[in-house]
């Protein structure tokens, strides 16, 4: 077996001992992205949202059973879904661009909603909420595993669309800066 094979089959079992709330604390963007540092020989004891339960996991998977949980990662998030108080939203948009999995619903201007399906818990759009009008509600843990189980798809997707959106601006704005310089030559 190749060792990139290796690699491939501990990135499949780290990736499945993690979460999925794909909120970022262990300082990488997501738990696919610390999957991946976990390979590269980062510290496996990071995700302090999946506490001893996914260390243990991580200790059997990669055999380093020394590091205990590192709490500066933390605080921990409990099993819970976030809601919008309909009555304050003022339509903002600013919660949107922070959810990682699209579960965020609404138009500039108008009310926005959390679909209850979908959202994580992940309490990153709590904070760019100007007027606080975003809270969460504990729910069952097995509840709350069933609803990260698709976390990872939905939260490439996004990644994959901010990037080809990022990618469409800078392209336009060289193609701007091109027809800017031509001008310049011109006068
Ligand atoms: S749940 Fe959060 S802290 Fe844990 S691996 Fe995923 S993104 Fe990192
Ligand atoms: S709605 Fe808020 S808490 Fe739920 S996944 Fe999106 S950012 Fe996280
Ligand atoms: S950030 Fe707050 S006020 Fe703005 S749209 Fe989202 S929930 Fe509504």
């Amino acid at each position: 077996m190749k060792s990139s094979d290796t690699n491939k089959i501990s990135f499949t079992e780290i990736h499945q001992a993690l979460p999925q709330i794909q909120c970022g604390r262990c300082d990488t963007p997501g738990c696919k992205e610390y999957a991946e540092s976990i390979v590269e020989g980062a510290p496996i004891n990071r995700c302090i949202p999946g506490g001893n339960e996914t260390l243990k996991k991580l200790q059997t998977i990669t055999g380093n059973i020394d590091q205990t949980l590192d709490h500066s990662y933390g605080p921990s998030i409990e099993p819970q879904v976030a809601l919008i108080v309909e009555d304050a939203c003022i339509g903002c948009a600013k919660c949107i661009p922070k959810c990682p999995v699209d579960a965020i619903i609404g138009a500039p201007g108008k009310l926005h909603q959390i679909d209850p399906d979908l959202c994580t818990g992940c309490e990153l759009c709590i904070e760019p909420c100007p007027v606080d009008c975003i809270i969460v509600e504990k729910i069952k843990s097995n509840d709350a595993i069933t609803l990260r189980a698709q976390s990872q798809e939905r939260y490439d997707r996004k990644r994959l669309r901010v990037t080809s959106k990022k990618k469409k601006i800078s392209l336009n704005s060289s193609s701007n800066q091109s027809v800017a310089n031509l001008y310049k030559k011109l006068l």
